[in-house]
């Protein structure tokens, strides 16, 4: 078995480039993601990659930067695109109604205590929109639903930093392939999909999954390979209950919204709500909301809606 590592430069200021690789099992040959888009298809060809040995194009998850350059390599060479079919179903239901999916998450913003001038600009140029538009090339018809292994590939289903996350285990093999389930340097976004999921919920349940898999050499969607699995899915899970305790103490004995809970929430780099952009703002809300809707599933705190926003107390 043998496995190439490919950093497909991608326009996200903050990570830069994403890892894609070709792991060759001795009979079959796969593309593990594919960049963010079809400038990523000439990056590989230009790197060596022949994609006339690839069988599949194996996808880890649905972010944009994992997904974009799929579409290309399918439309030139033929291969098969694989991807759980709860994030196939999620990127088009979006796709196939944007306007309707800015005026959903509009209502839902408001009712977790983001002002209106903030929801108000959620119109057509509204950085969420363009985000979007970066999906308009990827066509998620043509891929194929992932099945639960595929000739010596075993795959794990991990929700949690997309609703159908997905690791890949090499049949007899101590490595996996962890897509944004597990990072190294970073702590994987965690965040909402719709108004009911508990996404860290289940992230969490991932984890501990994974970790009883014992393995030893993870190949994560950014950056490089690295071993001691099991002390990094202790370390996030760590991060997460630090962060269910401090948001617990900013509740204290008030009825606070999600965003102002967000806005308590301490931030890497000493950063504010306030000098945060729309999408820094949209990502901590999103990390405030999941973990509300985590320990309100367990019973830490509870809500009410008043005057359409709905207000977190703690319920111990
Ligand atoms: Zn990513």
């Amino acid at each position: 078995m043998n496995v190439d590592v490919y950093y497909v430069p991608i326009r996200i200021r903050a990570l830069r480039f994403a890892s894609v690789y070709v792991l060759k099992t001795g009979r079959h040959s796969y593309l593990v993601d594919s960049g963010m888009d079809n400038s990523a298809l000439t990056f590989l060809e230009q790197n060596g990659v022949d994609f006339s040995e690839i069988d599949a194009v194996i996808l880890t998850h649905m972010h944009i930067d994992h997904i974009g350059g799929s579409k290309s390599i399918q439309d030139k060479y033929g291969i098969p695109v694989f991807i759980d079919e709860r994030d196939r179903e999620k990127v088009i239901s979006i796709q196939n109604d944007i306007p309707g999916f800015m005026r959903s998450s509009k209502i839902f913003l408001s009712e977790m205590g983001v002002p209106a001038e903030t929801t108000e600009t959620m119109g057509d140029n509204h950085p969420l929109a363009t985000e979007l538009k970066n999906y308009e090339h990827v066509d998620l018809e043509n891929f194929s639903k992932m099945p639960n292994s595929l000739n010596d590939l075993d795959f794990f289903h991990v929700p949690g930093h997309s609703p159908g996350s997905t690791c890949f285990l090499p049949k007899n093999s101590d490595i996996i392939f962890t897509g944004d389930h597990i990072l190294e340097k970073i702590t994987p976004n965690i965040s909402y999909y719709d108004s009911s999921e508990d996404m860290l919920g289940e992230y969490l349940e991932s984890l501990r999954m994974t970790k009883v898999l014992q393995k030893n050499t993870a190949f994560p969607g950014h950056g490089s390979p690295f071993t001691g699995i099991e002390e990094r899915i202790k370390a996030i899970i760590k991060h997460h209950e630090n962060r269910i305790n401090e948001i617990s103490e900013i509740i204290g004995p008030d009825q606070l919204s999600a965003y102002n809970v967000a806005k308590l929430m301490k931030w890497s780099k000493g950063r504010t709500m306030e000098s945060m952009n729309i999408m820094e703002q949209n990502f901590a809300v999103g990390e405030a909301i999941a973990h509300l809707r985590y320990m309100e599933n367990q019973g830490f705190v509870k809500s009410n809606l008043r005057n359409g926003i709905r207000l977190y107390s703690n319920a111990i």
